[in-house]
């Protein structure tokens, strides 16, 4: 069964310039300890998605849709059950950890709060727990880390705090939005090995979003590939990497860093993506690619299935698509 099931998510912002629709008819779902990685450039609804499902929506904007966790409705909830799912059952963390940690405040008060205010632990058992979630995360001397505040500790570590405070309630879904953005190379590296140790050993699903599409090759058991708001390609992350069905999935391909070539010149995308409130009919992606025709102006590809659990929207045949790669 499926823990999150998204159906024709449609997010839409009111602005002085009209409706903006931010993310078009998106249809994904999470099973229990899976993980799914949401890739994009920057502007292409990632975000907006995440933020729609735990009702963190800017004003002006607004869901519609459906988005089923464990069965329950989760869109446009009251906003007394949805903190209650935020704190309990689906965690979020972002690039940037200060955002969610208090910059006054040791790290120990603020782990064992949460379960304090959340689980009804007693102070000691919390800080207790704290204490273990830090070890889990690999926190060294994590109980001189209790007492340390957060800008005693280094961007790696303080994200390292943030999993761990994510993880405290065992949150079934922990939704990660660029969670190694922000940090260099090696110390990305570690988080996201961290990640992936921790969801075998909590059995939590995970929603990584990222614009890398190198992030989800080693962590993701499925990719979802967004552009202007809309699904450009769905499917398991095998298919998706050794044999990308769709223009754009292919730019994000080459434009991934190749390690093993020390030095190798990135092949960006040309171009940049649309202005979603100037998007006419058609391929949002035409400008940008290669292989679009006059058909691809005119006409939006819609989303069909291409293989085994897989979906795609792109008028090219199968056929010239493999000249392209
Ligand atoms: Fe390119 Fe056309 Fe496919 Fe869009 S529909 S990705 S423009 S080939
Ligand atoms: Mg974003």
């Amino acid at each position: 069964m499926n823990l999150l099931e998204v159906k024709d998510l449609r997010v839409l912002f009111d602005t002085r310039d009209g409706e903006v629709v931010a993310v078009n008819d998106l249809n994904f779902s999470v099973t229990p300890g899976e993980t799914l990685g949401i890739v994009g450039e920057s502007g292409s609804g990632k975000s907006q998605t995440a933020f729609s499902l735990l009702g963190l929506l800017a004003r002006n904007g607004r869901a519609s849709g459906s988005a089923r966790f464990r069965g329950e409705e989760i869109l446009n909830l009251p906003e007394q059950r949805l903190n209650r799912i935020r704190a309990q059952e689906i965690a979020m963390i972002f690039q940037d950890p200060m955002t969610s940690l208090n910059p006054y405040r040791k790290i120990g008060p603020q782990l064992s709060e949460v379960l304090e205010l959340h689980k009804g632990v007693g102070r000691k058992e919390a800080l207790a727990q704290s204490l273990a979630m830090l070890d889990a995360v690999k926190i060294p001397e994590a109980a001189k880390r209790l007492d340390s505040y957060p800008h005693e500790l280094s961007g790696g570590m303080r994200q390292r705090v943030m999993i761990a405070m994510a993880l405290l309630c065992q949150p079934k879904l922990l939704i990660a939005d660029e969670p190694t953005t922000a940090l260099d190379v090696t110390v990305q590296a570690q988080i996201l090995k961290l990640l992936d140790e921790l969801k075998k050993e909590f059995n939590t699903a995970i929603v990584l979003i990222t614009h890398d599409l190198g992030v989800v090759a080693g962590l993701c058991d499925k990719v979802l590939v967004m552009y202007a708001g809309r699904t450009m390609e769905y499917g398991p992350v095998e298919d998706i990497f050794y044999n990308p069905s769709h223009p754009y999935t292919q730019g994000l391909l080459h434009a991934v860093p190749r390690l093993d070539i020390p030095g190798a010149a990135l092949a960006t995308i040309p171009g940049n993506p649309p202005n979603l409130q100037e998007l006419a009919a058609g391929c949002p992606f035409w400008q940008r690619c290669s292989s679009a025709t006059e058909h691809c102006q005119t006409d939006a590809p819609v989303l069909e299935t291409f293989g085994e659990g897989r979906l795609r929207a792109c008028h090219l045949e199968s056929r010239e698509l493999l000249e392209v790669v």
